[in-house]
């Protein structure tokens, strides 16, 4: 008899939290579910309380726990919450969190030396070599819970690195890859809510549209495996289907196909990096007519080129990176800003940036994120409101 794996879920009313619950409900032998924290979906929370009865919960928002059905869990509340749950007995934490709340409970758990499946890409964009040091330190296992960088992460594994050419990671296009760049000025928010392959959040939904989901997805793979940015690349590939490429320094090309469903890439992390027999969304080839390729427009799409510039600029400009894009997409959300100004907002933000080489301890992370916060803020107002 095995012993059951521990879980941790941050961000569990999201859509990769709720693929992580059926992961672990198609196999309760595997897994216990310790722990569940969510910003404020009350209702969702007590139907996942009700059916995984864990022993801690979290809800974010203070304001809204008189609503929660604990039945005989603990209850916490914020990010001091989250984190003391992360130091509780728990072997693997799923960080499902949307955005750079994701940092500090990043930097908990890896502390605390336990297995991380990190689906919240903005911690690595921001503290990725504090993170590369504490993971040296501590030992902890880092494994990416994103489709491209579990995909990557499985083909690199045993490799050596000076095999390696280049790994590729691919990109939808999202629902605008065929836009021109007079149209991209009047989309709204329901037209960037509609995108073509994932079903997901909020935040990434619209991170995807920009493209500055990839920008960020390059930043991400850069601390992930360790590689110049020279040596990162992106394909636009709208089926979805090849999610990670390395090309070999033999001219070898490997890739990694498997249906657009997040729950393949969460479980191959839940089950260390081992591959279940899993129900969902077998991948018929017979079914798939054609897969094609072609490289991103960074006309239109400014955002891969501004994460490569950021890259270049150091450890600072990465930070400035993900908060102005942040402040300008909660602004896009809002319906203050258009849709053309979200990555017109960033390149201005990351030319006034710090210029701070090297970034490897939280406070300072912290201060670049305020610093942020305020000149991005500046870019907004002034300028013109999208359509509703
Ligand atoms: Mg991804």
């Amino acid at each position: 008899m095995t012993m059951k794996k521990k879980i941790l879920i941050l961000g569990s009313t999201g859509s990769i939290g709720t693929s992580t619950l059926d992961i672990i409900a198609n196999d309760p032998a595997s897994f216990d579910v310790k722990g569940l924290a969510c910003a404020s979906n009350v209702d969702l929370l007590n139907a996942q309380i009700d059916r995984f009865r864990p022993a801690n919960v979290c809800l974010f928002d203070g304001e809204r726990k008189e609503g929660v059905n604990l039945q005989g869990a603990r209850l916490y509340t914020g990010i001091e919450g989250m984190k003391e749950m992360i130091r509780s007995d728990v072997d693997i934490v799923v960080n499902a969190l949307p955005g750079s709340i994701g940092l500090e409970p990043t930097v908990e758990a890896l502390n605390c030396g336990k297995t991380l499946a990190l689906a919240n890409k903005e911690s690595l964009v921001m503290g990725g070599r504090m993170i590369r040091n504490i993971i040296a330190k501590t030992g902890a296992e880092l494994i990416p819970v994103d489709s491209e960088h579990s995909a990557v992460y499985q083909l690199l594994k045993g490799i050596d690195h000076s095999e390696v050419r280049s790994i590729i990671i691919t990109a939808s296009g999202g629902p605008f890859r065929k836009h021109t760049k007079k149209a991209l000025e009047n989309v709204g928010l329901s037209d960037a809510m509609n995108h073509p392959t994932w079903k997901m959040g909020r935040k990434i939904t619209l991170d995807s549209a920009t493209l500055m989901n990839k920008g960020l997805e390059i930043i991400e793979a850069r601390w992930l495996f360790d590689l110049e940015p020279e040596k990162l690349r992106t394909l636009v590939h709208p089926e979805s289907i090849v999610h990670g490429i390395v090309e070999f320094s033999d001219n070898s090309l490997f890739a990694y196909m498997a249906s657009p469903d997040m729950k393949i890439p969460i479980a191959y992390a839940l089950y260390g990096e081992k591959r279940a027999a899993l129900p969902f969304s077998p991948l018929n080839l017979d079914s798939v007519l054609k897969l094609t390729f072609h490289p991103p427009d960074l006309k239109r799409f400014p955002s891969i080129r501004l994460a490569y510039e950021a890259l270049m600029a150091g450890d600072g400009a990465l930070i400035a990176f993900n908060i102005s894009n942040e402040v300008a997409a909660e602004a896009f959300i809002d319906g203050r800003i258009k849709f053309t100004d979200i990555p017109r907002i960033v390149a201005e933000t990351l030319a006034e940036a710090p210029k701070e080489p090297i970034i490897d301890n939280l406070d300072k992370i912290r201060d670049i994120i305020s610093w942020t916060r305020n000149v991005a803020m500046t870019k907004i107002t002034g300028t013109g409101r999208r359509k509703l």
